[in-house]
């Protein structure tokens, strides 16, 4: 296993982290469902023994992860001798509180779901536009000072969903931050903190924990045509490592960077665990050279070539007076097409209000006239409504 810098802390993380929020799942019930909560305990244990064992030393899970059961999971996972070689990190679901002392009680049930006297990394969860100014306002970051001061918690960080402006202003708001957690991936250069973020936050040095270094998945599923042509070509070529995936090609992407601390994988299979080991082992920062980087980029150039819809998600068109959520609906249609993923989109298509979908559109009109991209809106949400065919209309 590779180790790397964690910002100014005296620490040396894997370049791999253990992300305890897709573990495997008990198969589905009497009723045919499968449910978040059921863990395959017996089997994410050994899968975490396995990591452990072959060098990682961080572990983050959250609150909220498997409906509230990956705490509880990790906590008897870690028995045994484990604790000791791991850092744990977990997350405040700082929008379930409505008074200071609610953060209180759910970090003392996080310190009994885990079973451990204090969290080393702890952050605020998913940070955005929505939820950080009613945690700052209720003053999160003195409670945090407080965790931090009587041992409760080791170092303070934070989660990001949001836009470069909001990162940057959130790093300003605390001298208490140790670390953050951005999106990033060979996609997402520009959206969320992207790479700006990343740099950003290393120059304030803070640790960079990058999550979703596959895009949710979707990198690591069969590629369509243009995008297995391109690595295919590659391999013919001889570039790349020898017998590299395009999972790997991803992973070997963000490891690239010296200001990545860590990359979390949310593995849900010990094959994908020993891949990932593997690729660790062999990953490091600087390593990839220049026409390495040149076939991701024309990899990300294919993909983009397959977006559908060219909205760049200005939300001039909102609100919509029927409340119809154009940008969202347009992201969810744009990743189905591109990563071949209907099943996801569907769900994250059913994720929506039902005021909020497509169906709701009476053809007014007023979208198209102000989208500076001139998409025919009304046209796509049709197409929109029968591709993912769920809702009520
Ligand atoms: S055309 Fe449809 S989506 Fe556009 S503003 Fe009117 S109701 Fe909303
Ligand atoms: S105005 Fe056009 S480009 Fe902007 S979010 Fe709406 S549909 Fe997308």
């Amino acid at each position: 296993m590779k180790y790397r810098t964690f910002g100014s802390l005296d620490y040396r993380p894997s370049a791999l982290g253990f992300g305890a929020m897709r573990l495997p799942l008990l198969p589905a019930g009497a009723d045919g469902k499968v449910v978040a909560s059921r863990i395959d305990e017996p089997l994410a244990t050994r899968m975490l023994h396995y990591a452990i064992d072959h060098g990682v030393n961080y572990v983050d899970t959250a609150y909220v992860y498997h409906e509230g059961a990956s705490e509880g999971w990790l906590g008897r996972a870690l028995k045994g001798g484990y604790r000791e070689k791991v850092k744990v990190a977990t997350k405040l679901p700082q929008w379930k509180a409505t008074t200071v002392a609610d953060f209180d009680r759910l970090l003392g049930e996080q310190l009994e779901r885990l079973d451990l006297p204090s969290i080393d990394f702890y952050l605020l969860h998913s940070l955005d536009s929505g939820n950080w100014p009613k945690a700052r306002d209720l003053g999160v970051l003195r409670w945090a000072e407080t965790a931090l001061s009587d041992g409760r918690i080791g170092h303070l960080g934070f989660s990001f969903h949001d836009e470069f402006a909001l990162f940057e202003e959130i790093i300003a708001a605390s001298d208490l931050w140790s670390f953050c957690q951005i999106q990033w991936n060979y996609m997402d250069e520009e959206n969320q903190a992207g790479t700006r973020g990343l740099e950003f936050a290393a120059e304030k040095g803070l640790a960079v924990i990058v999550m979703e270094p596959l895009r949710g998945g979707q990198l690591a599923r069969t590629p369509p045509a243009k995008i297995e042509a391109l690595w295919d070509a590659a391999a013919a070529d001889g570039v790349g490592a020898p017998g590299v995936t395009p999972v790997e090609w991803a992973l070997r992407w963000v490891w690239n960077r010296p200001e990545v601390s860590l990359l979390l994988s949310g593995m849900s299979t010990m094959e994908q665990v020993e891949q990932n080991v593997r690729y660790a082992d062999r990953a490091g920062a600087g390593v990839l050279g220049e026409d390495e980087i040149a076939v991701i980029a024309r990899v990300r150039e294919a993909y983009r070539g397959l977006v559908p819809i060219a909205c760049t998600s200005c939300n001039y068109c909102l609100p919509c007076p029927n409340g119809v959520k154009i940008p969202d609906i347009f992201a969810i249609y744009n990743d189905a097409e591109v990563y071949g993923h209907r099943d996801l989109a569907q769900m994250y298509y059913g994720w929506l209000e039902d005021g909020e979908r497509a169906d709701q559109c009476t053809q007014c009109g007023e979208c198209e006239a102000v989208c500076p991209q001139k998409i025919a809106v009304i046209e796509w949400l049709e197409r929109a409504q029968a591709y993912f065919c769920v809702g009520d209309g």
